[in-house]
């Protein structure tokens, strides 16, 4: 499965390593809603890589499983992004962190605060009330239990 293969490849790349993952969320596709729905996850890294050589090599990662963009919004293989990077803001033309959406997507929120409940967002406020402030949400988790969780530590 794409998700569980993009772990694996964030975890190998060099100086990095994945410490924490959320559940896999099912949410409604933003825009064309004939499509299936998404499946989302976000995880915790502790990496040497700056936030530009992450990008870089999310990047790289995304073009190795074949992510295939056939339409705005629409169906595509993996999309893998930077929501956080420490306490940093930065706002360049190849990246925004915070990610610029962060605090508007249900999809984004909750599977956060699964793993960083209270967690302060720079520029935005803390995860819980951004959650509180969603108008509506269409996110279901899809496994009850973490028993597949990869190894942290
Ligand atoms: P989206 O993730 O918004 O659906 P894309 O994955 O196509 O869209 O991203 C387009 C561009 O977004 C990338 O080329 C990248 O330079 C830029 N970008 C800006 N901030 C970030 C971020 N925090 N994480 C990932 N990409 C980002
Ligand atoms: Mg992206």
């Amino acid at each position: 499965m794409q998700i569980q293969d993009a772990l694996a490849a964030v975890d190998a790349l060099p100086q990095t390593c994945l410490k924490q993952r959320s559940r896999l969320y099912a949410s409604k596709p933003l825009g064309p809603q004939d499509q299936p729905d998404f499946v989302n996850a976000v995880c915790r890294i502790e990496t040497e890589l700056s936030p530009w050589g992450l990008l870089e090599a999310l990047q790289g990662i995304e073009q190795t499983q074949g992510r295939i963009k056939k339409r705005h919004w629409g169906e595509r293989c993996i999309d893998l992004d930077i929501l956080l990077y420490d306490d940093l803001q930065i706002s360049d033309a190849h990246l925004q962190v915070p990610h610029k959406e962060i605090a508007l997507r249900d999809f984004v929120l909750l599977p956060l605060a699964e793993i960083a409940p209270g967690l302060l967002i720079p520029g935005k406020g803390r995860v819980d009330v951004l959650i509180s402030q969603l108008t509506e949400t269409y996110v279901i988790p899809l496994q009850t239990d973490q028993t597949n969780q990869p190894g942290v530590g």
